[in-house]
């Protein structure tokens, strides 16, 4: 077993309604229910505090079950949930929040995202404004909101969202949507930090030379660019050395010139997910519809 180097001391930022988060996480999207529990436990022991799952993910009970018996006290853990589409609307959202604090064993979640701007997400973001007004999430935001829809909501809601959870890594970097996001004070938030394992990442030329200028591998120059770009990041692995390789990412900087040599491998397209795309909207709606709660 690998142990960590010292618990790392992670940087935060202060989210639009002063809610104080964690710049790194740690995501489990994938990560098999049964082998959940072990992989956050190992997670909170490296040194994460903060962990990113999702009702559609299938796993939050796992996280409980770490949040609850790894010996952190609750209030030093930051967890965030999503709302999936299927529990759309205010009334089955709301249940489905009582529903996902049961199976995360915590009457609050830190951060709240509607997940997928699909379905009556106006009535769920009133669902989770009024589990903001009761203190069962600390901050509520959105996931997958590219700007259009963004825009339409951050003008029609009474709580700007704290995050906009969106893909982003360096070959799509967020660039052009970013002030949209800013203008309501909304922190950008990466998913697939690490573009999935795609397009070579973990060996990419720019990445790799630019590593062992600093003794660091590719995914680590890739985790730290986010982050030097004021990027949240939750990572994901399933392994311990990986856990502990993509949170010793603090003792580097990344000069000018190696940023934007990073910059140029931006494509600006996303690589799985492009909302902007009928086929892929609608395939995503019919594949993963789940059952409500
Ligand atoms: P990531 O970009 O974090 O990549 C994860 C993949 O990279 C896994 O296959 C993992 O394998 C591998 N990996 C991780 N670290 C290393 C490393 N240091 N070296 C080599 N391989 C590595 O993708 P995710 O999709 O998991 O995104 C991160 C998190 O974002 C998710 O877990 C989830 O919480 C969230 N997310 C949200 C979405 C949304 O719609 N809001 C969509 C997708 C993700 P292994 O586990 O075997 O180590």
């Amino acid at each position: 077993m690998t142990a960590a180097p010292s618990t790392p001391e992670i940087p935060t930022t202060t989210l639009n309604n002063g809610v104080v988060m964690p710049m790194i996480g740690y995501g489990v999207f994938l990560t098999p229910p049964e082998e959940t529990e072990r992989a956050v436990r190992e997670a909170i022991e490296v040194g994460y505090r903060s962990i990113d799952t999702a009702q559609a993910y299938r796993n939050e009970e796992g996280v409980g079950a770490a949040v609850v018996g790894c010996g952190v006290p609750r209030e030093e853990l930051f967890l965030t949930t999503k709302i999936w589409f299927s529990n759309a609307g205010e009334a089955t959202a709301a249940r489905s929040i009582d529903a996902s604090l049961r199976r995360l064993g915590t009457d609050y979640v830190d951060l709240l995202l509607v997940h997928q701007p699909f379905g009556d997400y106006y009535g769920t973001y009133r669902a989770m404004e009024a589990a903001l007004q009761a203190g069962r999430a600390r901050a509520i935001g959105v996931s997958n909101f590219f700007p259009d829809r963004f825009v339409d909501l951050a003008e029609n809601v009474d709580v700007a969202p704290a995050v906009n959870q969106m893909e982003t890594h360096v070959f799509n970097q967020q660039v052009a949507s970013r002030p949209w996001y800013s203008k309501y004070g909304t922190a950008l938030e990466s998913w697939g930090p690490l573009a999935q394992g795609r397009k070579g990442i973990f060996t990419h030329p720019v990445l790799t030379a630019i590593g062992q200028a600093h003794g660091k591998t590719a995914a680590q120059v890739a985790l730290r660019y986010l982050l030097q770009r004021d990027v949240i990041i939750i990572p994901k692995s399933v392994h311990r050395d990986r856990m502990i390789a993509n949170l010793d990412v603090l003792d580097v900087v990344l000069t000018e010139e190696e940023m934007a040599a990073i910059a140029a491998l931006d494509e600006a397209t996303p690589l799985t997910a492009n909302h902007y795309d009928p086929e892929f909207a609608l395939g995503l709606m019919e594949r993963y519809a789940l059952p409500k709660d």
